[in-house]
C-alpha cells in the first residue's frame, strides 16, 4: 500500500510518500480501507520528536474509513462498512484495561503516537475500535470526530460526571475539544456557558447549543459566570450575612 512515513523528525519536509506492506491483521483485528484522516495538532507533535516514536512512522490519529474485512474471531462487521476509528491503543489484557482504565494501562497511547497511524491506505485494528457512522457524517467529518470527542467525553462524563439540568463551562469554544464538549454537554441537558475571543466563534457555539457566550477579550470570565449562574447574588447575600455576625460579634464583646 501507499503510505506517508517520516524517517526522521522534523519540519513538513520529513513526510515522506512511499510503497509499505500491507498491514497483516490478527484474526481479533478489522482491516480498514482508510477514506479520511484529519490533522490533530498531535501529529505535529509526534512529527517533531516525541519520546517512544519508532522511526520510520506512519502519523494519524483521526482516521474514517470502510471494513475491508474482519477477522476470524471478530463479529458483527460487513465489507464495505462506514466506520471511524476510537484512536486509543491498549493491550486488553492487563488489570486496568479489564477494570475499565484503558488509559492507564502501560502500552497505552493513541493511533499515530507511539504505533502507525492513518496516514496510509489500509490499517488493521482490534474490534473495539471500531465504530459504524451514519449515512448523515461524510467521511471527511467522521475524521474530525475521534481525539477531541474522545478528550471531551472523558472530562465530562468519565472525569466530572456531568449530570442533566447542570451548568456547562467550555473555555475555548472554538477549539476541536471545545466544539465536542459544548455538543456532548448539550447531550447530557446541560446548561452551556462557553467562552471565545470572537463574536463570529460565538455565534458558531451557539449555533452547537452554547446558552451563553463570553467574549473573553471585552469580558472577565468569572464576573460573567456569576452573572448567568446567579452567584454573585448567593457571594453578596454571603457577604452580608457575614458582616451581620461581625456586627454582632462585636456588639457581644466576642
Ligand atoms: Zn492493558
Amino acid at each position: 500500500m501507499k503510505a506517508v512515513r517520516i524517517h526522521q523528525f522534523g519540519g513538513s519536509e520529513v513526510l515522506i510518500y512511499e510503497d509499505v506492506p500491507d498491514p497483516q491483521p490478527r484474526k481479533d483485528q478489522v482491516l480498514v480501507r482508510v477514506r479520511a484522516c484529519a490533522l490533530n495538532h498531535l501529529d505535529v507533535w509526534v512529527r517533531k520528536g516525541l519520546p517512544g516514536v519508532k522511526l520510520p512512522h506512519i502519523l494519524g490519529s483521526d482516521i474514517a474509513g470502510e471494513v475491508v474485512e474482519a477477522g476470524e474471531y471478530v463479529t458483527g462487521f460487513r465489507p464495505g462498512q462506514r466506520v471511524l476509528l476510537a484512536p486509543m491503543h491498549f493491550c486488553g489484557r492487563c488489570a486496568k484495561c479489564v477494570a475499565g482504565l484503558q488509559n492507564q494501562c502501560r502500552e497505552f497511547t493513541v493511533l499515530g503516537n507511539a504505533v502507525d497511524g492513518g496516514n496510509c491506505e489500509l490499517i488493521a485494528v482490534p474490534a473495539a475500535n471500531v465504530i459504524p457512522i451514519p449515512d448523515t457524517l461524510d467521511f471527511n467529518q467522521a475524521a474530525s470526530v475521534p481525539l477531541v470527542f474522545l478528550t471531551a467525553w472523558h472530562m465530562l462524563v468519565g472525569r466530572a460526571g456531568i449530570r442533566l439540568g447542570q451548568t456547562v463551562l467550555v473555555l475555548g469554544a472554538s477549539s476541536g475539544v471545545g466544539i465536542a464538549a459544548i455538543q456532548i454537554a448539550r447531550l447530557f441537558h446541560c446548561r452551556v456557558i462557553t467562552t471565545a475571543g470572537d463574536e463570529t466563534k460565538l455565534e458558531k457555539a451557539r449555533a452547537l447549543g452554547a446558552d451563553f457566550g463570553i467574549n473573553h477579550y471585552k469580558q472577565k470570565i468569572s464576573e460573567e459566570v456569576r452573572k448567568i449562574t446567579r452567584k454573585c447574588e448567593i457571594a453578596e447575600a454571603r457577604r452580608y450575612a457575614r458582616n451581620l455576625w461581625s456586627d454582632h460579634g462585636a456588639e457581644c464583646g466576642n
